[in-house]
């Protein structure tokens, strides 16, 4: 697999670009997922042609439809923004990010959330960083989150699920199309999809069956976008249950009456939440390696990204 390229926003790797100069770096992000991805670095202010220091910014007026206003003298750096912001989407069209994490909060960068101050200088938080907001309507399958999200076990194996997953599939990409090369792929990922979305899988399943009917570019990119759109619904934990439980199936003659038992009990203590994923996966991985189950050994859902990110331990 190649190397997963992440844009994020560059004060998250402690460059000090804030408007005070200032950083806000998160260790998780560079000690932990940085050894799996690559970063590209995007700070709107600077690379706009604000300076650092600078005064700081903030959302005013419409909500729907802010502008962005320095905080003391009133300045509207609105078009100085967005006509940068278009510019920029278009060149990173070319970085092949599987993902971007966007600083939390922020005027320029926060994906959700953003403090937008009414005409009567009251704040809610109903906004989106004006480059955020570009990005987000020029990538709109892409994963995205903010590093306030990331703290959030689920939604940060989720995140981290769909970059490995998405970085899997663009490298299919870049072997030649063909359908054999596309039913392979989707064989290997039934489990990890029918975890976000048996409805896409169904639906997926029927455009790689009618596959012969469809020239090869037109299905790999509808297959694309229900790929991406299946990632993006949350692996629930009946979702997952029902997955494991599907797993299960697959030992039903050989396994004895106790050990069955004894995986039913795990099955459902991880689906009421008392135990963690990983203690399922861990014991039908050991099923699956003792019996040498061809079909399991092979789907992401088992392997879906490092372990040593130990992410599954937590949801
Ligand atoms: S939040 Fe965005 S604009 Fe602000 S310093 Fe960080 S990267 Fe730059």
């Amino acid at each position: 697999m190649e190397k997963i390229r992440l844009g994020i926003s560059t004060c998250l790797l402690g460059e000090n670009v804030r408007f005070d100069g200032g950083h806000k770096l998160d260790r998780y992000l560079t000690d932990t997922l940085g050894h799996y991805v690559e970063y590209l670095p995007v700070c709107p202010e600077v690379e706009c042609g604000l300076g650092t220091p600078r005064e700081p910014l903030r959302l005013v007026g419409d909500r729907e439809n802010p502008r962005l206003i320095t905080s003391r003298s009133n300045k509207d750096q609105t078009d100085r923004m967005m006509g940068w912001a278009e510019t920029r989407v278009a060149q990173l069209e070319k970085e092949d990010l599987c993902g971007f994490i966007f600083k939390s909060g922020s005027p320029s960068s926060g994906m959700e959330r953003v403090k937008v101050y009414g005409l009567n200088g009251v704040p809610a938080k109903v906004g989106v960083g004006l480059f955020a907001r570009i990005f987000r309507d020029h990538f709109p399958l892409l994963p995205v989150e903010d590093e306030g999200r990331l703290h959030d076990p689920i939604l940060r194996e989720n995140f981290i699920e769909r970059i490995f997953a998405l970085r899997r599939w663009r490298d299919v990409l870049k072997e030649k199309k063909s359908l054999k090369n596309l039913i392979d792929f989707h064989t290997r990922n039934k489990l990890l999809l029918l975890a976000h979305s048996p409805e896409h899988y169904r639906q997926m399943g029927r455009r790689v069956a009618g596959g012969k009917e469809i020239p090869l570019p037109e299905l790999f990119s509808q297959y694309q976008i229900l790929f991406l759109e299946a990632l993006g619904l949350k692996a629930t934990n009946r979702k997952n249950s029902n997955v494991l439980m599907h797993m299960l199936g697959y030992f039903k003659d050989r396994l004895s009456g106790n050990e069955k038992q004894e995986m039913l009990d795990i099955i459902e203590q991880y689906r009421l939440e008392i135990l963690p994923l990983i203690v399922p996966i861990t014991l039908l991985k050991h099923y699956v390696r003792k019996y040498d189950e061809a079909y399991l050994k092979e789907q992401t859902y088992l392997n879906p990204h490092p372990g040593e990110l130990q992410l599954r331990n937590h949801v």
